[in-house]
Protein backbone atom coordinates (compact mmCIF):
# COMPACT_ATOMS: atom_id res chain seq x y z
CA UNK A 1 0.00 0.00 0.00
CA UNK A 2 1.57 3.08 -0.82
CA UNK A 3 2.09 5.91 1.81
CA UNK A 4 0.12 8.85 0.90
CA UNK A 5 1.13 12.10 2.98
CA UNK A 6 -0.76 14.85 3.57
CA UNK A 7 1.23 17.63 3.01
CA UNK A 8 0.45 20.12 4.66
CA UNK A 9 -2.17 19.63 6.87
CA UNK A 10 -1.72 19.26 10.99
CA UNK A 11 -0.33 15.93 11.54
CA UNK A 12 -2.00 15.51 14.90
CA UNK A 13 -5.47 14.56 15.52
CA UNK A 14 -7.93 14.36 18.25
CA UNK A 15 -7.24 10.74 19.05
CA UNK A 16 -3.46 10.65 17.97
CA UNK A 17 -1.09 8.19 19.95
CA UNK A 18 1.88 10.17 21.17
CA UNK A 19 5.42 8.85 21.20
CA UNK A 20 8.10 9.50 24.09
CA UNK A 21 12.13 8.96 22.85
CA UNK A 22 14.51 9.24 25.13
CA UNK A 23 17.73 10.29 23.40
CA UNK A 24 19.52 11.03 27.00
CA UNK A 25 20.00 11.52 30.70
CA UNK A 26 18.51 8.07 31.36
CA UNK A 27 21.34 6.31 32.39
CA UNK A 28 23.69 8.63 33.42
CA UNK A 29 23.58 12.03 34.80
CA UNK A 30 23.86 14.79 32.16
CA UNK A 31 23.33 15.24 27.93
CA UNK A 32 19.62 14.78 28.91
CA UNK A 33 17.28 14.61 25.51
CA UNK A 34 13.62 13.75 24.64
CA UNK A 35 11.69 14.01 21.82
CA UNK A 36 8.11 14.15 22.13
CA UNK A 37 5.73 12.95 18.67
CA UNK A 38 2.05 13.24 17.82
CA UNK A 39 0.74 10.89 15.49
CA UNK A 40 1.28 7.71 13.65
CA UNK A 41 2.26 9.24 9.87
CA UNK A 42 5.88 9.77 8.24
CA UNK A 43 5.47 13.49 8.86
CA UNK A 44 4.51 13.52 12.15
CA UNK A 45 6.13 16.65 14.02
CA UNK A 46 8.82 16.29 16.68
CA UNK A 47 9.05 19.08 19.66
CA UNK A 48 12.44 18.30 21.65
CA UNK A 49 12.77 18.57 25.35
CA UNK A 50 16.38 19.66 25.88
CA UNK A 51 19.43 19.22 24.62
CA UNK A 52 22.52 18.81 26.95
CA UNK A 53 25.40 17.32 27.56
CA UNK A 54 28.04 15.48 29.98
CA UNK A 55 31.19 15.79 31.52
CA UNK A 56 33.46 13.01 30.48
CA UNK A 57 34.52 10.13 32.88
CA UNK A 58 38.55 10.07 33.98
CA UNK A 59 38.99 6.76 31.47
CA UNK A 60 37.29 9.23 28.32
CA UNK A 61 40.91 10.02 27.48
CA UNK A 62 41.23 13.81 25.93
CA UNK A 63 37.54 13.77 25.67
CA UNK A 64 36.05 17.27 26.27
CA UNK A 65 32.21 16.32 26.62
CA UNK A 66 29.60 13.59 25.32
CA UNK A 67 26.68 14.67 23.33
CA UNK A 68 23.50 12.78 22.41
CA UNK A 69 23.22 10.38 19.91
CA UNK A 70 21.60 13.01 17.22
CA UNK A 71 21.26 10.00 14.35
CA UNK A 72 17.41 10.00 15.30
CA UNK A 73 17.29 13.75 15.05
CA UNK A 74 19.25 14.34 11.35
CA UNK A 75 17.42 11.66 9.80
CA UNK A 76 14.04 12.94 10.93
CA UNK A 77 15.43 17.03 10.89
CA UNK A 78 12.61 18.07 8.67
CA UNK A 79 9.77 17.22 11.18
CA UNK A 80 11.37 19.21 14.20
CA UNK A 81 9.48 22.19 15.40
CA UNK A 82 11.14 23.61 18.28
CA UNK A 83 13.25 22.92 21.35
CA UNK A 84 11.79 23.75 25.07
CA UNK A 85 14.37 23.91 27.62
CA UNK A 86 13.15 23.20 31.01
CA UNK A 87 16.65 25.38 32.43
CA UNK A 88 20.06 27.09 31.82
CA UNK A 89 21.97 24.12 32.84
CA UNK A 90 24.60 22.76 30.59
CA UNK A 91 23.42 18.98 30.94
CA UNK A 92 20.19 20.63 29.68
CA UNK A 93 21.04 23.12 27.08
CA UNK A 94 24.51 22.53 26.15
CA UNK A 95 24.05 20.30 23.51
CA UNK A 96 22.43 22.88 21.78
CA UNK A 97 25.76 24.61 19.61
CA UNK A 98 26.36 21.26 18.44
CA UNK A 99 22.46 20.57 17.12
CA UNK A 100 22.53 23.85 15.78
CA UNK A 101 25.41 22.85 13.43
CA UNK A 102 23.32 20.19 11.88
CA UNK A 103 19.45 21.81 11.75
CA UNK A 104 18.22 25.30 12.63
CA UNK A 105 15.39 24.60 14.91
CA UNK A 106 13.49 27.31 17.07
CA UNK A 107 14.47 27.58 21.20
CA UNK A 108 11.43 27.87 24.11
CA UNK A 109 12.51 28.69 27.38
CA UNK A 110 12.81 31.18 30.41
CA UNK A 111 15.06 34.42 29.75
CA UNK A 112 17.35 32.95 32.15
CA UNK A 113 18.25 29.43 30.35
CA UNK A 114 18.25 31.06 26.80
CA UNK A 115 20.77 33.84 28.12
CA UNK A 116 22.78 31.03 29.34
CA UNK A 117 22.21 28.70 25.76
CA UNK A 118 22.90 32.28 23.88
CA UNK A 119 26.53 32.60 25.09
CA UNK A 120 27.74 29.19 23.95
CA UNK A 121 25.55 29.05 20.74
CA UNK A 122 27.03 32.79 20.05
CA UNK A 123 30.48 31.27 20.94
CA UNK A 124 29.68 28.85 18.12
CA UNK A 125 28.68 31.38 15.17
CA UNK A 126 25.27 29.65 15.34
CA UNK A 127 22.91 32.76 16.66
CA UNK A 128 21.36 33.70 12.93
CA UNK A 129 20.50 29.33 12.75
CA UNK A 130 17.89 30.52 15.68
CA UNK A 131 15.03 31.89 16.99
CA UNK A 132 15.10 32.38 20.58
CA UNK A 133 11.71 32.89 22.24
CA UNK A 134 11.03 33.62 25.66
CA UNK A 135 8.99 32.17 27.67
CA UNK A 136 6.64 33.70 31.04
CA UNK A 137 6.45 31.43 34.19
CA UNK A 138 2.75 29.59 34.08
CA UNK A 139 2.66 30.52 30.30
CA UNK A 140 1.08 28.17 28.00
CA UNK A 141 1.38 28.46 23.81
CA UNK A 142 0.65 26.19 20.73
CA UNK A 143 4.16 25.44 19.12
CA UNK A 144 2.86 24.36 16.20
CA UNK A 145 0.64 21.28 17.49
CA UNK A 146 2.37 20.91 20.56
CA UNK A 147 0.68 22.82 23.56
CA UNK A 148 3.35 23.31 25.99
CA UNK A 149 3.01 24.96 29.53
CA UNK A 150 5.68 25.90 31.07
CA UNK A 151 5.32 25.84 35.44
CA UNK A 152 7.74 27.42 37.62
CA UNK A 153 10.32 25.19 39.68
CA UNK A 154 13.05 25.53 42.23
CA UNK A 155 16.28 24.19 41.41
CA UNK A 156 20.09 25.39 41.49
CA UNK A 157 19.80 27.68 38.94
CA UNK A 158 16.76 30.45 38.71
CA UNK A 159 13.74 30.32 35.90
CA UNK A 160 13.84 26.74 35.87
CA UNK A 161 10.32 24.84 34.84
CA UNK A 162 8.43 22.04 34.92
CA UNK A 163 6.77 20.89 31.31
CA UNK A 164 2.82 20.14 31.17
CA UNK A 165 2.58 18.52 27.43
CA UNK A 166 -1.42 18.85 27.11
CA UNK A 167 -1.66 15.97 24.45
CA UNK A 168 -4.11 13.98 22.55
CA UNK A 169 -3.42 11.59 25.17
CA UNK A 170 -3.59 13.78 28.30
CA UNK A 171 -0.85 15.34 30.05
CA UNK A 172 1.94 14.75 29.92
CA UNK A 173 4.08 16.49 33.01
CA UNK A 174 8.07 16.39 32.87
CA UNK A 175 9.50 17.51 36.14
CA UNK A 176 12.48 19.21 34.94
CA UNK A 177 15.20 19.12 37.58
CA UNK A 178 13.55 20.20 40.36
CA UNK A 179 13.28 20.85 44.67
CA UNK A 180 10.58 21.69 46.72
CA UNK A 181 12.29 24.42 48.55
CA UNK A 182 9.97 26.33 51.11
CA UNK A 183 12.13 29.54 51.14
CA UNK A 184 13.79 29.42 48.25
CA UNK A 185 16.45 32.75 47.88
CA UNK A 186 13.96 35.01 45.62
CA UNK A 187 10.91 33.49 47.07
CA UNK A 188 9.71 31.53 43.64
CA UNK A 189 8.55 27.78 44.94
CA UNK A 190 7.64 24.83 42.72
CA UNK A 191 4.30 25.87 41.78
CA UNK A 192 2.79 22.46 43.47
CA UNK A 193 -0.50 24.33 43.14
CA UNK A 194 -1.37 24.16 39.69
CA UNK A 195 0.35 20.84 39.37
CA UNK A 196 -2.32 19.69 42.41
CA UNK A 197 -5.07 21.58 40.12
CA UNK A 198 -3.44 19.30 36.92
CA UNK A 199 -4.11 16.31 38.43
CA UNK A 200 -7.22 17.31 40.25
CA UNK A 201 -8.85 18.46 36.65
CA UNK A 202 -7.62 17.36 33.30
CA UNK A 203 -5.29 14.29 35.62
CA UNK A 204 -1.76 13.45 34.70
CA UNK A 205 -1.08 10.64 31.97
CA UNK A 206 2.35 10.06 32.42
CA UNK A 207 4.97 11.65 34.95
CA UNK A 208 8.94 12.18 33.70
CA UNK A 209 10.20 12.49 37.23
CA UNK A 210 13.63 13.60 38.30
CA UNK A 211 15.34 10.76 39.98
CA UNK A 212 19.22 12.80 40.54
CA UNK A 213 18.82 12.52 44.53
CA UNK A 214 16.21 9.81 44.33
CA UNK A 215 18.08 7.60 46.57
CA UNK A 216 18.97 9.96 49.40
CA UNK A 217 16.62 10.24 52.02
CA UNK A 218 14.94 13.08 53.50
CA UNK A 219 14.41 16.34 52.08
CA UNK A 220 17.07 18.41 50.92
CA UNK A 221 18.28 21.68 52.97
CA UNK A 222 16.31 24.72 51.70
CA UNK A 223 19.18 27.36 49.55
CA UNK A 224 18.46 29.94 52.37
CA UNK A 225 20.39 27.86 54.59
CA UNK A 226 23.27 28.07 52.90
CA UNK A 227 23.50 32.20 53.26
CA UNK A 228 23.11 31.74 56.87
CA UNK A 229 26.16 29.59 56.94
CA UNK A 230 27.96 32.11 54.96
CA UNK A 231 27.11 35.06 56.97
CA UNK A 232 28.91 34.24 60.26
CA UNK A 233 31.75 32.34 58.23
CA UNK A 234 32.13 36.27 56.27
CA UNK A 235 32.13 37.92 60.05
CA UNK A 236 34.80 35.70 61.75
CA UNK A 237 36.74 36.07 58.51
CA UNK A 238 36.97 39.69 59.20
CA UNK A 239 40.41 41.40 57.98
CA UNK A 240 41.24 38.28 56.08
CA UNK A 241 40.52 38.38 52.27
CA UNK A 242 37.73 35.90 50.96
CA UNK A 243 37.64 33.88 47.60
CA UNK A 244 34.18 31.99 47.23
CA UNK A 245 34.34 29.34 44.20
CA UNK A 246 30.57 28.06 42.94
CA UNK A 247 28.95 26.91 39.58
CA UNK A 248 28.73 29.87 37.44
CA UNK A 249 25.15 29.82 36.59
CA UNK A 250 24.53 29.43 40.79
CA UNK A 251 23.04 33.10 40.64
CA UNK A 252 21.15 32.43 43.97
CA UNK A 253 24.29 31.54 45.49
CA UNK A 254 26.19 33.96 43.85
CA UNK A 255 23.46 36.31 45.17
CA UNK A 256 23.69 35.19 48.75
CA UNK A 257 27.51 35.04 48.64
CA UNK A 258 27.22 38.96 47.46
CA UNK A 259 24.97 40.01 50.18
CA UNK A 260 27.19 38.47 52.82
CA UNK A 261 30.26 39.86 51.11
CA UNK A 262 28.45 43.51 51.28
CA UNK A 263 27.33 42.64 55.26
CA UNK A 264 30.27 42.64 56.13
CA UNK A 265 31.88 45.66 53.89
CA UNK A 266 33.17 44.05 51.19
CA UNK A 267 33.50 45.02 47.60
CA UNK A 268 32.61 42.05 44.75
CA UNK A 269 35.31 41.08 42.25
CA UNK A 270 34.36 38.34 39.57
CA UNK A 271 37.49 35.90 38.26
CA UNK A 272 36.82 33.64 35.53
CA UNK A 273 35.24 34.35 32.10
CA UNK A 274 31.83 32.45 32.78
CA UNK A 275 31.00 34.04 36.17
CA UNK A 276 31.74 37.23 34.52
CA UNK A 277 29.46 36.69 32.04
CA UNK A 278 26.63 35.17 34.15
CA UNK A 279 26.92 37.66 36.46
CA UNK A 280 26.17 40.74 33.83
CA UNK A 281 23.74 38.27 32.46
CA UNK A 282 21.89 38.13 36.01
CA UNK A 283 22.23 41.73 36.57
CA UNK A 284 20.94 42.12 33.00
CA UNK A 285 17.78 40.37 34.15
CA UNK A 286 17.32 41.21 37.58
CA UNK A 287 17.67 37.89 38.69
CA UNK A 288 20.65 39.38 40.51
CA UNK A 289 21.05 42.50 42.99
CA UNK A 290 24.38 43.91 43.72
CA UNK A 291 24.52 47.44 43.75
CA UNK A 292 26.99 49.00 40.82
CA UNK A 293 29.37 50.65 43.73
CA UNK A 294 30.08 47.01 45.54
CA UNK A 295 31.30 45.56 42.27
CA UNK A 296 35.01 45.73 40.96
CA UNK A 297 37.27 44.89 38.33
CA UNK A 298 39.15 42.02 39.46
CA UNK A 299 42.42 44.00 38.17
CA UNK A 300 41.17 46.44 41.33
CA UNK A 301 41.17 44.19 43.98
CA UNK A 302 44.86 45.17 45.29
CA UNK A 303 43.39 48.82 45.97
CA UNK A 304 41.47 47.26 48.77
CA UNK A 305 42.57 46.14 52.09
CA UNK A 306 42.35 42.37 51.89
CA UNK A 307 39.62 42.23 54.24
CA UNK A 308 37.68 44.67 52.45
CA UNK A 309 37.77 41.95 49.63
CA UNK A 310 35.31 39.11 47.95
CA UNK A 311 35.85 37.18 44.87
CA UNK A 312 33.64 35.34 43.47
CA UNK A 313 35.28 32.92 41.78
CA UNK A 314 35.09 29.83 38.41
CA UNK A 315 36.41 26.27 39.16
CA UNK A 316 34.35 24.31 41.79
CA UNK A 317 34.88 21.34 39.64
CA UNK A 318 38.51 21.23 39.92
CA UNK A 319 38.69 21.79 36.03
CA UNK A 320 42.15 22.12 35.35
CA UNK A 321 42.54 25.36 33.73
CA UNK A 322 39.80 27.20 35.27
CA UNK A 323 40.33 30.56 37.41
CA UNK A 324 40.48 28.21 41.07
CA UNK A 325 42.78 25.86 39.68
CA UNK A 326 45.53 28.19 38.29
CA UNK A 327 44.77 30.15 41.71
CA UNK A 328 46.01 26.56 43.11
CA UNK A 329 48.79 26.32 41.33
CA UNK A 330 50.31 29.79 41.88
CA UNK A 331 49.82 30.52 38.14
CA UNK A 332 46.61 32.89 37.97
CA UNK A 333 47.73 36.51 36.77
CA UNK A 334 45.29 38.77 38.79
CA UNK A 335 45.37 36.86 42.22
CA UNK A 336 48.42 35.29 44.25
CA UNK A 337 47.16 33.30 47.39
CA UNK A 338 48.51 33.92 50.80
CA UNK A 339 47.88 32.91 54.09
CA UNK A 340 45.41 35.62 54.56
CA UNK A 341 43.27 33.97 52.07
CA UNK A 342 39.97 32.20 53.06
CA UNK A 343 39.11 29.87 50.30
CA UNK A 344 35.21 29.21 50.37
CA UNK A 345 34.49 26.12 47.74
CA UNK A 346 30.60 26.88 48.15
CA UNK A 347 29.98 23.77 45.74
CA UNK A 348 29.66 19.86 45.51
CA UNK A 349 32.47 18.12 43.80
CA UNK A 350 30.01 16.46 40.61
CA UNK A 351 30.81 12.41 40.52
CA UNK A 352 34.12 12.10 38.61
CA UNK A 353 35.54 15.50 39.58
CA UNK A 354 36.26 14.42 42.85
CA UNK A 355 39.90 13.72 42.20
CA UNK A 356 40.76 16.71 40.43
CA UNK A 357 38.72 18.95 43.33
CA UNK A 358 41.14 17.40 45.78
CA UNK A 359 43.75 18.61 43.80
CA UNK A 360 42.66 22.08 43.82
CA UNK A 361 41.88 21.47 47.58
CA UNK A 362 45.24 20.85 48.41
CA UNK A 363 47.30 23.15 46.23
CA UNK A 364 45.04 26.27 48.37
CA UNK A 365 46.24 24.54 51.52
CA UNK A 366 49.62 24.64 50.30
CA UNK A 367 49.36 28.41 49.05
CA UNK A 368 48.79 28.97 52.87
CA UNK A 369 45.36 29.25 52.31
CA UNK A 370 42.21 28.54 55.25
CA UNK A 371 39.93 26.42 52.64
CA UNK A 372 36.42 26.14 53.85
CA UNK A 373 34.18 23.15 51.72
CA UNK A 374 30.89 21.33 51.70
CA UNK A 375 32.53 18.37 53.61
CA UNK A 376 33.73 20.73 56.89
CA UNK A 377 30.79 23.24 56.86
CA UNK A 378 27.22 23.56 55.15
CA UNK A 379 28.31 25.73 52.43
CA UNK A 380 26.06 23.77 50.13
CA UNK A 381 22.56 22.76 49.18
CA UNK A 382 21.64 20.65 46.46
CA UNK A 383 19.19 21.85 43.91
CA UNK A 384 17.59 18.35 43.51
CA UNK A 385 14.86 16.68 45.10
CA UNK A 386 15.55 14.40 47.78
CA UNK A 387 12.98 11.19 48.13
CA UNK A 388 10.58 12.76 50.53
CA UNK A 389 9.96 15.61 47.72
CA UNK A 390 9.60 13.32 45.39
CA UNK A 391 7.04 11.51 48.02
CA UNK A 392 5.46 14.99 48.24
CA UNK A 393 5.51 15.64 44.63
CA UNK A 394 3.95 12.07 43.44
CA UNK A 395 1.40 12.46 46.34
CA UNK A 396 -0.06 15.85 44.59
CA UNK A 397 1.03 15.02 40.88
CA UNK A 398 -1.20 11.27 40.86
CA UNK A 399 0.04 9.86 38.02
CA UNK A 400 -1.55 7.37 36.12
CA UNK A 401 1.76 6.25 34.69
CA UNK A 402 5.64 7.27 35.77
CA UNK A 403 9.08 7.38 34.18
CA UNK A 404 11.96 7.98 36.09
CA UNK A 405 13.93 10.33 34.02
CA UNK A 406 17.75 12.10 34.83
CA UNK A 407 20.21 9.92 36.37
CA UNK A 408 21.88 6.43 36.20
CA UNK A 409 20.29 3.67 36.61
CA UNK A 410 20.50 2.83 40.15
CA UNK A 411 18.51 6.31 40.60
CA UNK A 412 15.64 5.63 37.96
CA UNK A 413 15.31 2.77 40.28
CA UNK A 414 15.18 4.31 43.81
CA UNK A 415 12.78 6.78 41.89
CA UNK A 416 10.70 3.94 40.30
CA UNK A 417 10.96 2.35 43.89
CA UNK A 418 9.40 5.83 45.14
CA UNK A 419 6.46 5.91 42.53
CA UNK A 420 4.99 2.62 43.77
CA UNK A 421 5.41 3.49 47.66
CA UNK A 422 3.37 6.81 46.27
CA UNK A 423 0.80 4.31 45.07
CA UNK A 424 1.67 4.18 41.03
CA UNK A 425 0.75 0.59 40.06
CA UNK A 426 4.09 -1.36 39.76
CA UNK A 427 3.49 -1.98 35.80
CA UNK A 428 2.62 1.45 35.56
CA UNK A 429 6.07 2.23 36.42
CA UNK A 430 7.99 2.05 33.51
CA UNK A 431 12.04 2.37 33.78
CA UNK A 432 13.48 3.14 30.76
CA UNK A 433 17.12 3.78 29.36
CA UNK A 434 18.50 5.94 26.46
CA UNK A 435 17.12 4.96 23.23
CA UNK A 436 13.85 3.11 24.16
CA UNK A 437 10.58 4.65 22.17
CA UNK A 438 7.25 4.56 24.49
CA UNK A 439 4.19 5.17 22.74
CA UNK A 440 1.10 6.82 25.17
CA UNK A 441 -2.08 5.56 23.41
CA UNK A 442 -6.07 5.83 24.79
CA UNK A 443 -5.51 2.43 26.99
CA UNK A 444 -1.80 2.15 27.75
CA UNK A 445 1.25 2.97 27.89
CA UNK A 446 4.07 0.74 25.95
CA UNK A 447 7.28 0.09 24.84
CA UNK A 448 7.24 0.41 21.16
CA UNK A 449 11.25 -0.13 19.80
CA UNK A 450 13.95 1.74 20.43
CA UNK A 451 16.43 4.26 18.77
CA UNK A 452 20.33 4.92 18.06
CA UNK A 453 21.25 6.79 21.91
CA UNK A 454 24.94 5.95 21.84
CA UNK A 455 27.48 8.41 22.98
CA UNK A 456 28.59 10.94 21.07
CA UNK A 457 32.08 12.07 22.34
CA UNK A 458 33.27 15.48 21.46
CA UNK A 459 37.18 15.96 21.53
CA UNK A 460 38.48 19.66 20.85
CA UNK A 461 36.26 21.26 17.55
CA UNK A 462 36.26 18.09 16.21
CA UNK A 463 32.91 16.02 16.35
CA UNK A 464 32.04 12.53 16.88
CA UNK A 465 35.64 10.93 17.30
CA UNK A 466 34.11 7.37 17.88
CA UNK A 467 34.56 4.07 19.90
CA UNK A 468 37.28 2.68 18.25
CA UNK A 469 39.84 6.18 19.07
CA UNK A 470 38.73 5.69 22.47
CA UNK A 471 39.03 2.25 22.98
CA UNK A 472 43.08 3.31 21.15
CA UNK A 473 43.29 5.48 23.63
CA UNK A 474 42.47 3.37 26.67
CA UNK A 475 45.13 0.64 25.69
CA UNK A 476 47.52 3.30 24.71
CA UNK A 477 46.71 4.88 28.20
CA UNK A 478 47.03 1.65 30.03
CA UNK A 479 49.66 -0.78 28.24
CA UNK A 480 51.40 1.77 25.79
CA UNK A 481 52.27 0.60 22.45
CA UNK A 482 54.72 -1.70 20.62
CA UNK A 483 55.78 -0.71 17.00
CA UNK A 484 57.50 -3.45 15.28
CA UNK A 485 59.06 -2.29 11.66
CA UNK A 486 60.52 -4.95 8.91
CA UNK A 487 61.30 -4.75 5.57
CA UNK A 488 61.32 -8.04 3.64
CA UNK A 489 62.50 -8.79 0.04
CA UNK A 490 59.42 -9.87 -2.41
CA UNK A 491 61.86 -11.93 -4.54
CA UNK A 492 64.15 -13.79 -2.21
CA UNK A 493 61.65 -14.02 0.40
CA UNK A 494 64.52 -13.31 3.20
CA UNK A 495 64.00 -10.53 6.06
CA UNK A 496 66.38 -7.26 4.79
CA UNK A 497 66.31 -4.91 7.51
CA UNK A 498 64.75 -5.42 11.03
CA UNK A 499 62.64 -6.39 13.05
CA UNK A 500 63.22 -3.09 14.91
CA UNK A 501 61.50 -2.38 17.62
CA UNK A 502 59.76 0.81 18.70
CA UNK A 503 58.11 1.07 22.21
CA UNK A 504 56.38 3.57 24.39
CA UNK A 505 54.59 2.78 27.61
CA UNK A 506 55.05 -0.74 27.19
CA UNK A 507 58.91 -1.01 29.21
CA UNK A 508 61.78 1.02 29.85
CA UNK A 509 64.07 0.25 27.07
CA UNK A 510 67.78 0.77 28.28
CA UNK A 511 66.79 -1.82 31.13
CA UNK A 512 65.32 -4.07 28.72
CA UNK A 513 67.32 -4.56 25.69
CA UNK A 514 67.55 -8.22 26.37
CA UNK A 515 63.69 -8.97 26.49
CA UNK A 516 63.75 -6.82 22.63
CA UNK A 517 66.42 -8.33 21.73
CA UNK A 518 64.69 -11.90 22.12
CA UNK A 519 61.62 -10.19 20.92
CA UNK A 520 63.27 -9.18 17.79
CA UNK A 521 64.69 -13.00 17.26
CA UNK A 522 60.82 -14.52 17.66
CA UNK A 523 59.19 -12.22 15.38
CA UNK A 524 61.78 -12.81 12.80
CA UNK A 525 61.45 -16.24 12.97
CA UNK A 526 57.76 -15.73 13.04
CA UNK A 527 58.24 -13.71 9.56
CA UNK A 528 60.90 -15.75 7.75
CA UNK A 529 58.85 -19.45 8.65
CA UNK A 530 55.70 -17.26 7.25
CA UNK A 531 57.78 -15.96 3.71
CA UNK A 532 59.26 -19.53 3.35
CA UNK A 533 55.87 -20.64 3.62
CA UNK A 534 55.11 -18.74 0.63
CA UNK A 535 53.56 -15.58 2.21
CA UNK A 536 54.13 -12.26 -0.06
CA UNK A 537 51.20 -10.45 0.77
CA UNK A 538 51.92 -7.74 3.22
CA UNK A 539 48.91 -7.13 5.20
CA UNK A 540 49.40 -10.95 5.78
CA UNK A 541 52.71 -10.58 7.25
CA UNK A 542 51.86 -7.88 9.19
CA UNK A 543 48.97 -9.83 10.69
CA UNK A 544 51.81 -12.63 11.66
CA UNK A 545 53.89 -10.05 12.79
CA UNK A 546 51.31 -8.69 14.99
CA UNK A 547 50.21 -12.22 16.03
CA UNK A 548 54.06 -13.32 16.80
CA UNK A 549 54.69 -10.09 18.89
CA UNK A 550 51.25 -10.29 20.70
CA UNK A 551 51.88 -13.52 22.34
CA UNK A 552 55.63 -12.72 22.77
CA UNK A 553 54.59 -9.74 24.66
CA UNK A 554 51.74 -11.34 26.82
CA UNK A 555 53.99 -14.46 27.62
CA UNK A 556 56.87 -12.26 28.95
CA UNK A 557 55.15 -9.28 30.77
CA UNK A 558 51.41 -10.37 31.01
CA UNK A 559 51.05 -6.87 28.98
CA UNK A 560 48.59 -6.09 26.25
CA UNK A 561 49.97 -2.86 24.74
CA UNK A 562 48.83 -1.74 21.27
CA UNK A 563 51.06 -4.15 18.81
CA UNK A 564 51.63 -1.93 15.28
CA UNK A 565 53.03 -3.47 12.85
CA UNK A 566 54.86 -2.20 9.80
CA UNK A 567 56.08 -4.40 6.81
CA UNK A 568 57.62 -2.61 4.14
CA UNK A 569 58.58 -4.53 0.77
CA UNK A 570 62.11 -3.91 -0.50
ZN1 LIG B 1 19.77 21.36 36.43
ZN1 LIG C 1 20.07 18.29 35.13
Amino acid sequence: MPLVADVGSPAAGATDPVRIVFLGGLGEIGRNCMAIEYGTGADRPILLIDCGLMFPDADMHGIDLVLPDFTYLRENAERIIAVVATHGHEDHVGGLQFLLRELSVPIYGSPLALGLARNRIEESGLLGRTELHEVADGERLLIGPFDVEFIPVTHSVPHAHAIALHTPQGVILHSGDFKLDLTPVDGRRTDLARIGELAKTEGIRVLLCDSTNAETPGHAPSETSVGAVLRPLFAESKGRRIITASFASHLHRIQQIADAAIESGRVIATLGMSIRKNVQLGLHLRVLSIPPSKLIDIEAIDQYAPGEVCVISTGSQGEPMSALALLARGENKFVKLSDNDTVILSSHAIPGNEGNVNRVVDGLLRAGARVVHSGVRDVHATGHAQADEIKTYLSIAQPDWMVPVHGEFRHLMANAGLGALMGVPRDRVLVCEDGDVLLVGPDRVEFAGRVPAGYLYVDGIVGDVGQGVLRDRRVLASEGVVVVVVTVDQQTGKVLVGPEIITRGWVYAPEAEDLLDEACDTIAAAVEASLASGVRDVEQLERDVRRAAGRFVSDRTRRRPMIVPVVMEA
